[in-house]
């Protein structure tokens, strides 16, 4: 290992906020600011009975760049996470928040590549960490990418056809790292060949939702970053993976108009994220029995979450006083994880 777990991170789950500024609508039809940043750590939210206060580990304020979400004053994420997932520890990051509460923004970034989020910047990372390392250290880099719908496990790194035809499950291997049998697994040899896979992926996600006439913002997208690293001094091998996760939105089906393929799809949307709220509400309160085995979402995280895992989760919340039902919802949901 380039360095250990000298932070003791593993097994804990950090929890970042970041609210997003008011979109145009939001400001042309006047709503009001009901989300305040009171510091580094906490935050107030005026409800209808009063103000109350949350806090987490961090607060990214609606003026945070994508940098300093990035380059945090702890330096959790950047370098630490990344350089982590090389020396053989499993890392998670994923955001949790209602549709447009800014998941994707944060860890994507904005439309046609402008203000590049946690994913393009970690591939930047992870091989800017292998190329400084790489007299010592020989690191080979592969990628599975996929997306959970409607609990179904469909591959993004072949046509949306060849996907639908076939089946993926989580599975365990010897070295007890959960992989995706079935999923296209593939090398990447720099950070744009890196990014090139994830566009296809993209591409592929975007023509299956349109095939089957879904938002792609009603699945969950989940990418598995594998990192072998062969110390070239002694001969030993280390195996880190870093999962990233840009959940689907978390908002309540709409109780009424709602048809039925969109309440299925609600549903199933509403029992992963609740299977991954009790996973990790077990793991903090350090229960003995992990229920991973509930769903698919928390099968396929199973190894980012506790044990030996680092992660580190956003909320995205919506600053407007018309979300603030959900922003509520989200803030507790997240709570739970501390
Ligand atoms: P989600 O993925 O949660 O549905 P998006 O990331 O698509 O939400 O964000 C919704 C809209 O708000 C997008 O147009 C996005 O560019 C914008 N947005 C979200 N967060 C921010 C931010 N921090 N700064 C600027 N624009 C943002
Ligand atoms: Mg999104």
């Amino acid at each position: 290992n380039t360095h250990l777990d000298q932070d003791g991170d593993t097994g804990k789950i950090r929890v970042f906020c970041r609210i997003r500024p008011m979109s145009r609508t939001e400001t042309a039809r006047g709503d009001s600011t009901i989300v305040s940043r009171l510091d580094e750590y906490s935050i107030t939210v005026e409800t209808a009975r009063g103000q109350r206060e949350f806090q987490f580990d961090r607060i990214f304020d609606t003026k945070c760049s994508q940098e300093e979400v990035f380059q945090d004053t702890n330096s959790f994420l950047y370098p630490r996470l990344i350089q982590s997932a090389i020396d053989g520890f499993n890392v998670c990051i994923f955001a949790y928040g209602q549709t447009g509460s800014g998941k994707t923004f944060t860890m994507v970034g904005g439309k046609n590549l402008k203000n590049p989020g946690i994913i393009p910047r970690t591939f930047n990372t992870i091989f800017d960490i292998i190329h400084e390392n790489e007299a010592k250290f020989d690191i080979k880099v592969s990628a599975y990418m996929m997306e959970l719908y409607n609990d179904r496990l469909q591959d993004l790194f072949v046509s949306p056809a060849e996907a639908f035809a076939k089946r993926i499950e989580m599975k365990k291997d010897k070295k007890g790292l959960v992989f995706a049998q079935g999923a296209e697994t593939k090398e990447a040899a720099s950070a744009s060949e890196l990014f090139a896979l994830f566009e296809q992926g993209c591409a592929n996600r975007h023509i299956a939702a349109t095939k089957m006439n879904v938002e792609s913002s009603r699945s969950h997208l989940i990418i598995g970053i594998m990192m072998e690293s062969r110390n070239l001094t002694n001969g030993s091998v280390c195996y880190g993976k870093l999962s990233l996760v840009d959940l689907a939105g978390s908002e309540r089906a709409a109780k009424t108009g709602a048809k039925d393929s969109q309440l299925k799809e609600a549903n199933s949307i509403n029992k992963s994220l609740s299977a991954l709220g009790d996973v990790i509400s077990a793991l903090s309160s350090e229960q003995q029995h992990v229920p991973y085995r509930n769903n698919k979402l928390t099968q396929a995280m199973q190894d980012s979450l506790g044990g030996n895992a680092k992660t580190l989760m956003f909320v995205n919340i919506s600053p407007s006083d018309c979300n603030v039902e959900e922003t509520l919802t989200s803030l507790m949901y997240a709570t739970r994880v501390k």
